[in-house]
């Protein structure tokens, strides 16, 4: 049997907060209940939202957590040469082309928003003519032309979620003007390198599931299983977001124990009965994705 190899991906962009650790700890559960290993990657792509004091935070916050890892991988920011070889191979077989729309256009000439909020591109730029783009003077986005067909996932904890990519997404950018790579391209590389069985995530990226599917079959690549997890909301059903001051773990480490805060999301999780002080060793221990809850916790505190 092939090792169960799980990951941390977190974005450097500010400090985790309850639903971070939330999808971190059912992460590692998921890989430490059967003895696999957990890799650590900083997905600090957008250079305009990392920020270096963070990535030591993160790491400190894990392990203050106990949610340790055995492997670490390059971060984002040092991989573009392992993206541009993905890129060039798509590009080579005709699939990627350039987008010069602008915001405001993008927004005129798309269809109704997806209900994640994405906007699904028209196809402005697929047609151009190789005349009509020499006369363009700005540099272009790189989008991946999709097909008119469904990709779906079977999750292993919300079952079976598809798209018609072409309907319900439109080409997706894999490079935008500035030159730095998508995530949706980058975590496929990443997830293949660093050889990643499950993929445990915020169900706020089940609709990109689909894309990187298709991703994975496109560049040859086994794609892992997905976990997507519920998210956690505010009172009025808003989403927490590294803004949310009150419920990161700066202020949590002043008030709480590692095990209370894990104890809390566990039984939130529906991994224990009450929200009793628990390690993740001792969590592990006991822990099934059958016991896990499919729909949002409301937090309120
Ligand atoms: N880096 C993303 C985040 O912090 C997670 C991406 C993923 O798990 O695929 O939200």
């Amino acid at each position: 049997m092939t090792e169960v190899v799980g990951r941390f991906a977190p974005s450097p962009s500010g400090r985790m907060h309850l639903g971070n650790v939330f999808a971190a700890l059912l992460a590692w559960l998921s890989v430490k209940s059967r003895d696999g290993a957990m890799v650590l990657r900083m997905e600090d792509l957008d250079p305009d939202r990392c920020r270096a004091e963070y990535v030591e935070t993160l790491r400190d916050d894990l392990l203050w957590l106990g949610l340790t890892w055995d492997k670490e991988q390059t971060p984002q920011s040092l991989r573009s040469q392992a993206y541009e070889e993905a890129f060039e191979a798509l590009r080579a077989r005709g699939l990627i082309y350039p987008c010069y729309c602008s915001r405001t256009e993008l927004h005129a000439a798309s269809a109704p928003h997806a209900a994640d909020g994405r906007v699904i591109y028209a196809g402005t730029c697929r047609s151009l003519t190789p005349a009509q783009r020499a006369e363009k003077t700005k540099a272009p986005a790189w989008r991946l032309m999709v097909p008119d067909q469904v990709w779906g996932v079977k999750d292993g904890l919300q079952g079976w979620y598809e798209e018609n990519l072409f309907r319900d997404c439109g080409d997706f950018i894999v490079r935008r003007a500035d030159g730095v790579y998508a995530y949706q391209l980058a975590v496929v590389v990443d997830d293949a390198a660093g050889g990643v069985t499950e993929v445990v995530r915020g169900m706020d990226l089940l609709p990109s599931t689909p894309r990187q599917l298709y991703l994975y079959d496109l560049l040859g690549l086994r794609p892992p299983e997905f976990f997507h997890v519920p998210l956690l909301l505010s009172p009025d059903g808003r989403r927490l977001s590294k803004r949310d001051r009150d419920l990161d773990l700066g202020l949590l480490r002043q008030q709480k124990k590692p095990e209370e805060i894990l104890g809390l999301l566990a039984c939130w999780a529906g991994i224990l009965e009450k929200p009793e002080p628990a390690s993740a060793q001792e969590l592990a221990k006991i822990f099934t994705w059958q016991a896990v809850r499919t729909d949002p916790v409301v937090v309120t505190r």
